[in-house]
């Protein structure tokens, strides 16, 4: 297993497992759907750890950790299959960021 996984191995690593054990990739709109869920998974978790739902039993068997990997999983899948380079769209975001909100949260230092 790799050391370090960079975004754009991470797309590659997920790309060999869909080609080699995962057969092919849902469509789009399944995997999108997919995200979905696993979004809902990560909010039950977070609702019920961090929020005021209480959890019931069976509710924490997966960890915060596991959810957060999942979504990551189906987003790298809809990545691959549109064409996105992670790496370069969370280059341009994080510039965005920088260059319109330098100001923006100074009050909450
Ligand atoms: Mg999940």
């Amino acid at each position: 297993m790799d050391q370090q996984i960079t975004i754009q191995r991470a797309q590659e690593m997920v790309d060999e497992w869909i080609r080699t054990i995962g057969g092919r990739y849902f469509s789009e709109l399944t995997n999108m759907v997919l995200l979905t869920e696993e979004t809902g998974e990560l909010a039950r978790i977070i609702a019920r750890v961090y929020g005021d739902q209480v959890a019931k039993q069976g509710d924490l068997r997966k960890n915060l950790g596991e959810e957060m990997a999942d979504v990551l999983w189906v987003l790298i899948c809809l990545a691959n299959q549109t064409g996105v380079d992670l790496t370069q769209a969370f280059r341009e975001s994080l510039e965005k960021k920088i260059r319109r909100d330098h100001d923006r949260f100074k009050e909450l230092k």
